[in-house]
Order: C-alpha cells, then structure tokens, then sequence
C-alpha cells in the first residue's frame, strides 16, 4: 500500500503490542499532543519474511483485529493507516516532506524491538522528529525494579516483594485514550488482504478472556486442572495488547492475589529478558550449555504429535496444535518431558512452541522453557523431574482432558511409552550430574 503524503503538521502513534484504542498511553500522550493523530500499524516484513506457516494463526488474528480498529476508527470518521514493508522504510516515507512532527509509541523489550527502536530514534533523530516511549505492555517497565543496588532480580520471590513495595499510583493509572480520539486524522485507508502479505487464513481463534469475579476468586483452586476452565485466557490479549495490563492488575488486587502473582511473573520475565538478552537464546546459566543434549529427530518428531505413549504430554501437545493454546500445568509436564525424559535441547521445544502458540512471548516462554531444563533463573533444580503419570494422577484423575485431545488412549492404538519413566529420569540426573560437575 502506499503510503499518503500530508500536507500539515501531524505526528504519528505507532501501534505494535498495544492494538486497542483504549487505556494506551502513547496513544493518549499523541491524542493530547495537539496535532492530529495518524494511527499507524505495520506488518513487518523483517518479522513475517521468518515465519515459515503460511496459516500461522496469529497472523489472523493481528489481521483481524486490525481490519477491527480500522473499523472503530472508520465509525469516528477517522483512519488507520496499515502498511506492509520494513518499519524503518515507513517512518522515513512519513518524515520525507517535514510534516510529522514527533512519533509515539510503547515499549518493547524483544531484542529484535530493541535493535529496529533505536534505528528509528537515530532515523528521526536525523530528521529533527521526536521518538516518545511509553510504559504500557508491562505494569512496571525493566529497570523500574531492582535491587536496593540497582542491579536486576533473578529471584522471583524477591522480586515481586520489590514489585509491590515499588507499585506507585502511576504504574496503574489509566489513561483515556479513547476519550481524545476526535483528533485522529482522516484519509482514505485500505487494508491489505491476507494474500498480499504472503499468508492465508488459519482456522484456529483465539480464547475470549474471561477476568470475571468467578474465575478469579475460584483461581486458586482450579488453575491446575487442565479440563476445567479455570484460567482466564488473557495471555494472548496480553500479547497484542487488546487488553489492558493495567486494569488486568486491576482485577487481580480485588479478586485475587494469586492470580496478580502470575501477571508479576510475566513483568518478571520481561525484566530479565531486558537485563540478559544473551538468556533468550543460551542458558541463564552458563553451565547449563554444558549438558550433552541428545540429537534425535524421532523423538522430537513424535513429542511435537503427541505421540510419547504419555497421555497427559500427548493431550498437551495435540491441544497445542488443535487451538495455538495449551494450560500452563500442561506447558510444565511436557517441556519437563521434552528436556528431562527426552535429554532434548530446551531450545528446540522453545521454537516449537514459539511457532504454534497463539500467545508466544519470548520472555514467557524462554522463561518457562528453562525452567523446565533447569538452566534459567529461578528454575526447577535439575534433579527435579516431572513424573508425567503422577501429574496425570492429580490433575486429569478423571482423564477429561485426556479423553478430549487423546481420543485412542485405552486402545491398542495407542502407544506405548517411548521411553520408561524410571530409565529417563536416572538418566537425566545423572547426565546433568556429570555435565556441571565436569565444570567445577
Ligand atoms: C514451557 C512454558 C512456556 C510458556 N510460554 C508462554 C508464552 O509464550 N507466552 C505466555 O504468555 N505465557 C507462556 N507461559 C506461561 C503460561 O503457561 C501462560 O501464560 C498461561 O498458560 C496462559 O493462560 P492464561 O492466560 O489462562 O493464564 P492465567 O493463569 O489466567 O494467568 C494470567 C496471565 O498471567 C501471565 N502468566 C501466567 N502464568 C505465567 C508464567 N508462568 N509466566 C509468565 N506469565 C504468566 C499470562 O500473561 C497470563 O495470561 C509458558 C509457560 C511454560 C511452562
């Protein structure tokens, strides 16, 4: 799509993991900045040029939501402009004739976001155009909580002790952007279709959230219970920001304080991915890079269908597949599976899942991944192993969830194990054994 040329002052908010209207604070600081607004969306090419799924569910689901926005903006009489093509390209077409007088935006941590942000803010630099950034993915940004030193947590319980002491009225203010939104600009906008980014249509969708006074207060109790919903399925809203962090945060004060841990958690992991980047892609601690991983497609192959020969693991990954979603109890046993069991590299599961979930963040799931292996901060000591019958046993006693994505369970078609339990677990002890002791 082209991009249109305006002839007068404007400044630009660009959207990336914030698609709503409401409660977004860049948004609001442009609306209130007394020139009118253009909105602005890209789908990065840099970023979907590495996707190899064509039907990958979440391009439908950005595709969607924009074609939304655009929508609501069309009903206030206004425009979003929606471009495909490298961001950096976008805002130096928006800069050429001197009118975009400053760019608004919220924070991103990914490296990727890190690197592209800073190449804009040197881009607009050099044509005299504000970059202005916000805090609005996460309820208080890297940086803002840390040691009395001022050095990063790498302890969860610490850090979310500091988390509450630090809470400040800022951190949960709402701001109404969608009461300012009489100063968006207008023009003819179009989107471009699915095609024309190189994608089709996925037949997968994502979970409505339900943050509702039930599900909340009942948390505690049926978080752990995969047939059961009893989580609230925010996870990918949070992701594209089509819900608020803040008045998530909000619900869990009043309603549940476990619940608002979890939301911690997910600021947690966004902080130590800002403060060690290098853990994205090698293990938190270095030592762990040391274990002799097994090299086994079979195995990997089988695990990513859902054929282990472990009800509760093939469930997971089959639910995985099916709807872009798995439960988090369900996430733990089968990358404890993956690394343990299996001896298989974390990061491999950590790509798998990053292709398949519709809510994939890197901080979140590397976090969770090495935790599973034992390698990241605050993780599951490694001699800790997941027994995935005995977390059938208390989680799935009734097989619900068992019987919903594994449906031959109980038959002979079924498999059986691909590996036994008692072997695999010894074995995985004492492959990590030797691997750090051969360190020190
Ligand atoms: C191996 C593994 C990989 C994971 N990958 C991701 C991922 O890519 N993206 C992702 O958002 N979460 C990830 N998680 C965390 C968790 O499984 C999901 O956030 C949760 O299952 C989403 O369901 P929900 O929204 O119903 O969560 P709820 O239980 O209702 O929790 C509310 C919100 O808190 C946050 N949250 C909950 N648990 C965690 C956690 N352990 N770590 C960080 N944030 C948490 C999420 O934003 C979630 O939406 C992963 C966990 C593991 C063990």
């Amino acid at each position: 799509m082209s991009i249109p040329s305006f002839d007068s002052p404007f400044v630009v908010h660009w959207f990336r993991r914030d698609l709503r209207w409401q409660d977004n604070r860049a948004l609001d600081a442009a609306l209130t900045s007394g020139h009118p607004v253009v909105p602005l969306f890209v789908f990065d090419k840099n970023i979907l040029d590495r996707l190899d799924n064509q039907h990958d569910a979440r391009i439908t689901f950005l595709h969607d939501r924009i074609s939304h926005m655009q929508g609501e903006a069309s009903d206030l009489g206004a425009s979003l402009l929606v471009v495909h093509d490298d961001p950096i390209n976008v805002l130096e077409t928006l800069a050429e004739n001197g009118m975009m007088k400053a760019v608004y935006t919220n924070e991103d941590y990914e490296p990727y976001a890190q690197t592209r942000d800073a190449a804009a803010r040197n881009l607009l630099k050099t044509r005299g155009v504000a970059f202005h950034t916000f805090t609005d993915h996460v309820i208080q940004a890297p940086g803002e909580v840390t040691k009395p030193d001022g050095t990063p947590y790498t302890v969860f319980t610490p850090f979310s002790k500091r988390w509450h002491l630090n809470l400040s009225e800022e951190n949960m203010k709402t701001s109404p952007s969608e009461k300012h939104l009489g100063s968006l600009h207008t023009w003819d906008s179009t989107l471009p279709s699915l095609d024309s980014i190189g994608f089709k249509r996925s037949s997968i969708s994502a979970p409505e959230a339900t943050i509702t006074k039930n599900v909340l207060t009942q948390y505690a109790e049926m978080r752990d219970i995969p047939s059961v919903r009893g989580t609230s399925r925010l996870s990918v809203h949070l992701r594209f920001g089509t819900k608020s962090i803040r008045e998530a945060a909000k619900e869990g004060f009043k309603y549940s304080e476990k619940w608002l841990t979890e939301l911690i958690w997910r600021d947690f992991y966004q902080h130590v991915m800002h403060a060690f980047p290098h853990s994205m892609k090698d293990a938190f601690r270095p030592q762990y890079d040391r274990v002799p991983w097994r090299h086994n497609d079979e195995d990997f192959q089988r695990w990513t269908r859902g054929e282990t020969g472990y009800p509760l693991v093939d469930a997971g990954m089959r639910e995985l597949l099916a709807t872009g979603f798995m439960h988090n109890r369900v996430r733990m046993v089968v990358a404890s599976f993956f690394c343990k069991h299996l001896l298989l590299d974390w990061r491999l599961g950590e790509r798998h899942f990053a292709a398949h979930l519709l809510d994939f963040e890197l901080a979140s799931n590397v976090g969770g991944w090495q935790w599973a292996a034992g390698s990241g901060c605050d993780a599951a000591p490694y001699f800790r192993v997941f027994n995935p019958t005995s977390q059938l046993q208390k989680f799935d006693r009734k097989l619900t969830y068992v019987r919903k994505w594994v449906p031959e369970y109980g038959t002979e078609s079924y498999p059986a194990p691909m590996v036994d339990h008692k072997m695999a677990r010894q074995r995985a002890i004492d492959t990590y054994k030797n691997a750090l002791s051969s360190l020190s």
